[in-house]
């Protein structure tokens, strides 16, 4: 897409599905070229700082300070474990639909790996698989998935370049929060998906897949704006989708935690 006026309708599109402000156009022209020449959309800018308790992340800002450095062991190739030695996201795959070493496995009608390239540069991590994801099999395909969706495209990642996959592999019933062992049986699985993709940013959505993959308690306000780091790679904390569709607040501080995972992107 070029033309000017085509782009600023999208980028205004954006921003109210992500919660942004109004925008102003930086001088009095009007949208689309001035001259024959200039084929640059006009510069918009927010009006107004938003309502959060953390100063703004602006596309020329520093990239916020360091976090949480975890570094668990990674696969050992002489180890037994068949989840260390699997050699794919595709045998990954297999043991997660063979897998039974947690209770979730008894209600579940699919279980929900995960899906993408293995080259992607982004990995994605939700909760855990809600209803639709229990029925298909596929990560966020229910309304948050659509959200997921929107938000990554608003960075100009389309979907299926990016590894979208949770903490867990099954449906908890009910939607309830994924307990401590369930987590600790799954997180295996994730690691090794992680290993073999060896993303450039890694993105957690929500506490539980940020407290999981950092290894820590700290609330996900508390983990927000910091480049944490998994075994080396950087990670952006950030709200989950489906808190996005209850507290639409939430759009803009999310907006500016995926910018910052853009950036780290693009560097
Ligand atoms: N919520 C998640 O955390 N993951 C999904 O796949 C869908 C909803």
């Amino acid at each position: 897409m070029t033309d000017p006026r085509a782009l600023a309708i999208e980028y205004l599109k954006q921003q109210q599905l992500l919660g942004g402000d109004s925008v102003i156009l930086s001088d009095s022209r009007t949208v689309g070229p001035s001259d024959g020449n200039d084929t640059s959309p006009p510069a918009l800018e927010p009006t107004t700082t938003f309502a959060s308790d953390r100063p703004t992340v602006r596309p020329s800002d520093a990239l916020p300070p360091a976090g949480i450095d975890f570094d668990p062991p990674s696969a050992d190739l002489f180890a037994n474990d068949p989840v260390q030695r699997a050699s794919s996201l595709t045998e990954v795959a297999q043991l997660i639909a063979a897998c039974r070493k947690c209770k979730l496995c008894d209600s579940r009608t699919n279980t929900v790996p995960g899906e993408g390239p293995t080259t992607a540069r982004l990995v994605v991590v939700g909760e855990g698989p809600g209803r639709t994801e229990d029925e298909t099999g596929r990560p966020f395909v229910g309304r948050a998935g659509e959200l997921l969706t929107k938000i990554l495209e608003a960075i100009k990642l389309p979907r299926d370049q990016v590894f979208i996959c949770n903490v867990v592999k099954c449906r908890p019933p009910d939607n309830r929060l994924p307990q401590y062992d369930e987590i600790a049986a799954c997180m295996p699985f994730l690691h090794r998906q992680i290993e073999l993709v060896k993303p450039k940013v890694i993105l957690a959505m929500g506490g539980t897949a940020s407290q999981s993959l950092l290894n820590t308690k700290q609330s996900l306000g508390a983990l927000r704006n910091q480049v944490h780091r998994f075994r080396g790679i950087p990670l952006i904390v950030t709200y989950h989708p489906a808190a996005l569709l209850r507290n639409p607040n939430w759009k803009r501080p999310t907006w500016d935690d995926v910018r910052i995972a853009a950036r780290l992107l693009a560097a």
